[in-house]
């Protein structure tokens, strides 16, 4: 195999809770709309129409703890959301298989720059400028399966500062974690190392330097992120 011809860019890798392993991510999968809640407070309707998808890039998850404002914009929102690691893939995975393909669950955050992304959409243009940006995606350790199972209901919970500002319950979810992965194998290969980001509940709303974010999801343990 020939030299690279530069340094190779280190693999991003989240950690494995009560572990010394990380897990290694390829891409970044994140589903719009995917509570009826949220949804509305988005202007939209909450009807059950196909769900859709964006990506980040996998260097954009943090693990640190700490979320740097980012430049060009004064509206960045918060979505808690939970996170799904796969640890195989493949195409056309039936519903009921899909789950065989998760290697477990964690927290994280969809930062958006809701200005640069409201700008987008009203041209029609692609939404990475909002959603893709430079640490845009803290997030907790992973919870294998083998601990947690799959978790399909439970609180979802976000305070800011103390105050809670989202809420919201797993099973409110309208497209759930099979069907998601099923749908996305249609048009994409999945692999290992691939993770979705599964959609916030409703209370989007915008942080500031200093504020401390804490999210919890019921039987996935919390994690507090810090505005910086
Ligand atoms: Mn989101």
């Amino acid at each position: 195999m020939p030299a690279y011809a530069i340094d190779l860019a280190p693999v991003v890798g989240i950690p494995v809770a009560d572990s010394d392993s990380v897990f290694p991510v390829r891409r970044v999968y994140c589903i719009g709309r995917n509570y009826a809640a949220h949804a509305v407070e988005m202007g939209h309707d909450p009807d059950r129409e196909p769900p859709f998808f964006f990506q980040k890039n996998p260097n954009n998850l943090d693990p640190s703890g700490t979320f740097p404002y980012p430049p060009n914009s004064s509206d960045v929102h918060h979505e808690t959301e939970m996170l799904v690691a796969l640890k195989s893939g493949g195409t056309n995975i039936p519903q009921d298989q899909a789950l065989d393909h998760v290697f477990g669950y964690g927290l994280s955050l969809d930062m958006t720059r809701r200005d640069l992304q409201g700008a987008q959409k009203k041209m029609g243009r692609p939404w990475e400028i909002g959603k893709a940006f430079e640490r845009s995606g803290p997030c907790g350790p992973l919870h294998p399966v083998s601990s947690v199972g799959h978790p399909d209901q439970g609180r979802v919970e976000l305070k800011v500062n103390g105050e809670v500002r989202q809420e919201g319950d797993l099973n409110q979810m309208i497209w759930k974690v099979p069907e998601m992965i099923s749908y996305l194998s249609e048009y994409f290969e999945l692999a290992a190392g691939d993770v979705i980001m599964s959609g916030t509940p409703a209370g989007v709303a915008a942080v500031e330097r200093g504020d401390v974010m804490v999210m919890s999801i019921e039987g996935l343990g919390g994690m507090e992120v810090k505005v910086v």
